[in-house]
């Protein structure tokens, strides 16, 4: 799932799982009437294969710069290896493959080999980056937007937060496979609790969540659900 930010100048891109997204993205811009020229980043809620196998693609054919969160940047500049959610984890997400309509990237996506979004990969972004925001910091060209660190389902999930509005990107966070669950699969459970507490404590009224359609109506976070263990 790709989101667009629409501020009245500039446009922000959120997460592209494959180059073939790409024209997808370029047609919705057409349809809102916003010019290629308006995109002022492209930035992935973490670096998983089906969040930035066309992130890369679409920036150097845009020209613009690659946003990342501050532990997604230092994966990328070798500083920091990331964790994946363990075997046993995946193996529970198998499942949700066929759930939403086995997807899988074409070839473009793989002429990089396992160089994006797999684990030990390096990432080696081509086209330019900008300085990773500080966690509350405000998001660049996207006036009232803010990016959150999230760790948990990954050790470099990031949140886009519109406090006026009440909107949070959640990334993989949030799931709604089921009308709107937290995500059991997780590299790191502490920190997950962390960001649950802090996504909590934060003005949300629209969830949009990485799999599955957006989730509102009221109090989207207290209605999250926490899956049993048995279910994918
Ligand atoms: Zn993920």
């Amino acid at each position: 799932m790709t989101y667009l930010l629409l501020a009245p100048r500039s446009v922000g891109v959120i997460d592209l799982g494959s180059q073939a997204d790409i024209p997808v993205v370029l047609d919705a811009m057409r349809v809102l009437g916003r010019a290629p020229s308006e995109v002022c980043w492209v930035a992935p809620t973490h670096l998983h294969f089906d969040h930035v196998l066309g992130i890369d693609a679409f920036a150097r054919r845009l020209g613009v710069p690659i946003l990342l969160g501050r532990v997604a940047h230092e994966a990328t500049t070798g500083r920091r290896r990331l964790r994946f959610p363990s075997r046993l984890h995946l193996l529970r997400a198998i499942p949700t493959w066929p759930m939403q309509g086995l997807p899988f990237p074409p070839w473009a996506d793989w002429r990089d080999g396992f160089g994006f979004g797999f684990p030990g990969a390096p990432n080696r972004f081509r086209a330019r980056q900008l300085a990773p925001p500080e966690h509350g910091a405000p998001l660049p060209g996207l006036p009232g937007w803010s990016l959150l660190d999230g760790p948990g389902h990954a050790d470099d999930a990031v949140l886009f937060h519109h406090p006026g509005s009440g909107c949070l990107v959640a990334g993989d966070t949030v799931r709604n496979f089921y009308g709107g669950e937290w995500n059991p699969l997780l590299c790191d459970r502490h920190d997950y609790a962390r960001t649950q507490a802090l996504i909590r404590s934060l003005p949300v009224e629209t969830l949009l969540p990485a799999h599955g359609p957006v989730i509102n109506g009221p109090e989207p976070v207290a209605r999250l659900r926490t899956l049993p263990a048995w279910m994918p």
